[in-house]
């Protein structure tokens, strides 16, 4: 029975260069095979030319490369191109590039499907299978990279964790990926360019306030009325808004970061004068941006978009108590490729 080789990619640079002084060889191999690996993205042991085939060879034995597959690629009317990945086991998660006249953004996925259970999204719908690895990540970015230069004539210039999965609940290879994206050791992009977004876990919040983390932070907040909030996304019944609020002020007050809050606002759920008010007051201790997102229906016909005087109403509240307000029209809607249309549909 063959026993289950590693990922090679589990290892840090340091385990590898351990790696090699075990087995006789100078701890600089490990250096030139992590270049491989992560900067220049080899999917195979033979395509490292700078090492002997007998070293090739070893790490074949001993390690598989699992990088991602794409599987198929779409293209919307717009632009925009959504990826299906597959992983080393078969299951499959989306990607998707959003051009813009100045930039390409890689919205990518940190988990296979979604333990949160917002009533309103179709990744929600998938069971969650699985978090995804840190080269999980790191390859869904490179993917797009890689597309963004040969469709675009660009490199890629922002990256946002807005696809299936929360990213919060797969903090640490969230983040082991981000190291890799910003380190020049990987595909060295800044940090500034790179925005998690959150549906709301306090705990994480606070912790990544701690660790003083770089990038950006974006809630999914979509109501400031916990009885409203608690009927479309169930889980804030376990993290109320007052948890996230005073989890929210920490993360204002160790990184002086701005807050970009996501909203969509529905028709009879929260298109009221009085809804528009509660987010003002929940977001006005720190400089906030919020975007109200456009709603992407998901087949049953429960959610509808409001209409646009009430998308309106919000923007005025919202601008004439100091808050940035943009107004976001959807992307690659014909592909099923919008926010949170991403369940493996096709
Ligand atoms: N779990 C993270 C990452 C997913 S991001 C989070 O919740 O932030 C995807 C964004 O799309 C979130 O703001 C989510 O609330 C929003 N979204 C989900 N379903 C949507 C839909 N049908 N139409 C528009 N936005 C949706």
């Amino acid at each position: 029975m063959e026993t289950k080789k590693k990922d090679i990619r589990a290892l840090t640079k340091e385990q590898l260069r351990q790696f090699f002084v075990e087995h006789g060889d100078k701890a600089f191999r490990g250096n030139q095979v992590y270049e491989w690996l992560w900067q220049k993205s080899a999917h195979t042991f033979d395509a490292m030319t700078n090492v002997s085939k007998e070293t090739r060879q070893m790490l074949e034995d001993n390690f598989v490369i699992n990088h991602i597959r794409v599987d198929q690629m779409q293209r919307s009317s717009d632009g925009t191109i959504k990826n299906a990945v597959r992983l080393h086991d078969g299951l499959v998660v989306e990607s998707v590039l959003i051009p813009t006249e100045t930039r390409t953004t890689a919205c990518v996925s940190s988990q296979v499907g979604c333990s949160l259970d917002c009533r309103f999204c179709a990744t929600a719908r998938m069971k969650r299978m699985r978090n995804l690895n840190p080269d999980e990540i790191y390859d869904q970015v490179v993917a797009i990279d890689n597309e963004s230069r040969l469709y675009f004539d660009r490199p890629l210039s922002n990256i946002v964790f807005m696809g299936m999965g929360e990213p919060l609940m797969n903090y640490n290879n969230v983040l082991k990926a981000i190291e890799m994206i910003t380190s020049p050791e990987g595909l060295g992009m800044s940090p500034r360019r790179i925005t998690v977004s959150t549906s709301g876990v306090p705990k994480m919040i606070k912790k990544m306030a701690d660790e003083e983390v770089k990038f950006r932070l974006a809630v999914s907040l979509h109501s400031a009325i916990d009885e409203v909030r608690t009927s479309i996304m169930p889980f804030n019944a376990t993290f109320p808004l007052k948890d996230l609020r005073e989890a929210l002020e920490y993360w204002y007050s160790k990184t002086k970061n701005r807050i970009t809050y996501e909203y969509v606002v529905w028709k009879g759920i929260n298109d009221t004068r009085e809804a528009a008010d509660a987010l003002v007051r929940f977001c006005k201790f720190a400089p906030s941006k919020v975007n109200l997102i456009e709603y992407n229906p998901i087949d049953d016909g429960e959610f509808q978009q409001a209409n646009a005087d009430a998308v309106e109403m919000y923007q005025s509240i919202l601008e004439s108590n100091g808050i940035t307000v943009t107004v976001r029209r959807s992307r690659g809607k014909d592909i099923d490729a919008a926010c949170g249309q991403l369940a493996n549909k096709s």
